[in-house]
């Protein structure tokens, strides 16, 4: 998604062709669902321009993980006087980015080395700036089931698999899905495309994330907003029966 894309009213899809971020606007105020890569600085207020906004009109940043792809302008949104949210499992990473374990190996990335659209996605990230992320500390944790006081009154969806503090947002009014990186619509890896789990080698637990999407089924929404990939205007029970499909 290249952006500012109007997906749904009031709800905003932002980025490049590999990575999204998103506004939701409520009363006037915005909240940031993920922040994209550090690049995205640069075109950060022409961006907010071309939806007649400006940085200071940006109450919260929500993250659906601490993913650098994810991060990448949560420093110059809190400039702007943002606060910015987090699951207390992903406070850790999020203040001192580090390298993911478990099933996020490089070594398990090794069959994937033969496809182009894994370098190229690994280009874009180097572009983007994700070979130097940037900490943040300080930031505001929730917990699962948890509605978020910021505008749009997301609902946290504890969703461990891709990270361990993943969490779904679900902004109610607007019958949206944030489905971060607990599903995608494009495989950064492999280019393939349509609702599916996270490439094996992207997540630090693949059973947890199966798991994960037992509680992804029951929610009622309208339109899954990913963060990589195109918005899927399915529920997230037909969302979840595909990706489980394809294990
Ligand atoms: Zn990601």
């Amino acid at each position: 998604m290249k952006g500012p894309v109007e997906i749904a009213p009031g709800v905003h899809g932002l980025g490049s062709e590999y990575v999204n971020w998103y506004l939701v606007e409520e009363g006037g105020r915005l909240t940031a669902v993920d922040a994209g890569l550090p690049a995205f600085a640069k075109h950060l207020d022409d961006d907010l321009r071309a939806l007649g906004r400006r940085r200071s009109d940006v109450a919260a940043v929500v993250l659906t993980h601490s993913d650098i792809d994810h991060t990448g302008v949560v420093n110059e949104l809190r400039e702007g006087g943002a606060r910015v949210l987090v699951h207390s499992a992903d406070e850790g990473t999020l203040a001192r980015p580090r390298q993911k374990t478990g099933d996020a190996s490089p070594r398990n990335a090794l069959p994937y080395l033969r496809n182009a659209t894994m370098w190229r996605l690994l280009a874009h990230m180097v572009r983007g700036g994700a070979a130097r992320p940037r900490a943040v500390t300080g930031a505001e944790t929730f917990e699962d089931g948890d509605v978020l006081d910021v505008p749009g009154s997301p609902r946290a969806v504890h969703t461990p698999g891709h990270t361990p503090g993943h969490c779904v947002l679900l902004f109610e009014s607007a019958r949206a899905l944030f489905a971060g990186d607990a599903l995608c619509t494009f495989n950064p890896l492999t280019g393939e495309r349509g609702t599916q789990l996270m490439p094996f080698p992207l997540n630090v637990d693949n059973e947890a994330c199966l798991t994960s999407l037992d509680k992804i089924e029951p929610l009622d929404a309208d339109v899954l907003l990913p963060g990589h990939g195109d918005p899927a205007r399915e529920t997230p029970a037909a969302a979840a029966a595909r990706a489980r499909s394809l294990r």
